[in-house]
């Protein structure tokens, strides 16, 4: 039987008085659905209608994993089409454990550039990496060639709330109030922030069902900025890891083959790079606390929208933070109160990551030990009994007792603790649910 197509039939524009609209008509089988996605109207301009750039970035290794073809009735630039279909797709089938399929994309070619403003972006989220990118491209960098104009904030599934599974409520909630601050943000400091909302992650979940955005966050992004391409000649995306764990899979985050992918997205127009050089995550926070514009709207919690200080987000970064001794320049983000109270907990937590063999704790701990950091005896004890109960609790008591422990003497979230744990237990229930 043939493969089945996910087809871009027509693309829309609208400029409406709220915002400006591109909108792909698009079918898979019978089944029929409007992808959208709006700016505010001033950037309406930059909108590309005349080519499937975006459409064939944001779907093919999607198309890849779930066995499906593409096909636009509009063309796609000529150098994406060779870097995809001759240098992407073929080492994905045979790096992804059968994961990766060999799918056709059906569509023209198109070889002259639109308009190009030279524009310079990189997401916008008043994270870690949003700000060591913003630092490094502005204050740091001499070439006006390749410094910042714009950053952006996209809702293509960024916002999912770590909850393992599809909300669309939440996230749409998620977008606004995270949007809402950026451009706080972006206007007290006289940034052009271009916000995208879009029901991409609606639409990808209607016909192929739950998406995990962290296999496909590359793809949406760049997918995204490949919508604007009149305007950015340049994109820098912030790599959480370098190419020394360099691992390619769409089983996988694409975190860990970036910086071969990022490039074989790259247009004749637009560019994609990897920022932060080889900055670890430790690297990054010993950047951005030399820059002041990150003191007051660093946000990194994953729970809340002010810093809970308690989530694991925000207890890695505090702790990454007391390892270099520069907490204090946090303290209207991260509560100075709370942060000293649970000190000797968030020390323990951090023993306890290491002793499971946790990278980025390992390097904040490496960091903290040689600034001279001190753990008290209880914390050390409690982190080798930690790895003891590891090893050798049967799961269920195991549990039990880490519960009660933790919740009396960390006053951490115990499922915190339990993250990859519980991920991988997701992952199983989901693929329980795909073979039905
Ligand atoms: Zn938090």
């Amino acid at each position: 039987m043939d493969k089945k197509e996910l087809s871009l039939n027509k693309i829309i524009r609208r400029d409406m008085v709220k915002y400006a609209e591109i909108a792909f008509e698009l079918s898979f089988g019978e089944a029929k659905e409007t992808l959208w996605y709006r700016v505010k109207p001033e950037y309406g301009k930059y909108l590309c209608e005349d080519r499937a750039d975006s459409f064939v970035v944001t779907f093919f290794a999607l198309a890849m994993q779930r066995d499906f073809n593409l096909r636009s009735t509009y063309p796609i630039s000529e150098k994406l089409w060779y870097q995809i279909t001759t240098q992407v797709m073929p080492q994905l089938v045979v790096t992804s454990d059968g994961v990766g399929k060999e799918i056709e994309i059906i569509a023209d070619r198109i070889s002259e550039s639109c308009k190009n403003e030279g524009g310079v972006g990189t997401g916008m989220s008043c994270g870690v990496d949003s700000f060591a990118t913003l630092y490094e491209y502005t204050e740091l960098c001499d070439n006006p060639e390749y410094k910042l104009t714009h950053l952006t904030h996209f809702n293509v599934g960024a916002h999912h709330g770590q909850t393992g599974t599809f909300n669309p409520e939440l996230q749409r909630n998620l977008f606004q109030k995270d949007v809402a601050m950026v451009q706080r943000f972006c206007d007290k400091y006289g940034y052009q922030l271009i916000a995208v909302d879009s029901n991409l992650t609606e639409v990808i979940d209607k016909i192929y069902g739950y998406m995990d955005f962290n296999v496909f966050h590359t793809y949406l992004n760049v997918g995204t900025v490949l919508l604007m391409q009149p305007l950015f000649a340049r994109y820098y995306y912030s790599p959480f890891v370098n190419l020394d764990k360099f691992h390619c899979s769409l089983k996988e985050d694409p975190a860990y083959y970036e910086k071969w992918l990022l490039p074989n997205l790259s247009t004749e127009i637009t560019s994609f790079y990897n920022s932060n050089k080889n900055w670890t995550r430790e690297d990054k926070l010993k950047q951005i606390v030399n820059f002041p514009q990150s003191y007051k709207w660093l946000k990194v919690c994953v729970k809340s929208d002010t810093n809970c200080c308690k989530c694991v987000k925000c207890m890695r970064t505090i702790l990454g933070l007391e390892a270099i001794g520069k907490t204090d320049l946090y303290s209207e983000v991260f509560d100075s109160k709370i942060v000293a109270s649970s000190r000797e907990h968030l020390k323990t937590y951090m023993l306890c990551q290491v002793k499971k063999g946790e990278v980025s704790h390992t390097e904040i701990y490496n960091e903290a030990v040689k600034n001279g950091m001190t753990f008290s005896f209880k914390s050390r004890a409690y982190a080798f009994f930690y790895r003891l109960c590891l090893k050798l609790l049967p799961r269920k008591l195991y549990f039990k007792i880490k519960q009660k422990s933790m919740n009396d003497t960390l006053q951490v979230d115990v499922n915190e603790l339990f993250s990859d744990a519980s991920v991988k237990r997701r992952e199983e229930q989901r693929k329980q649910a795909g073979k039905h």
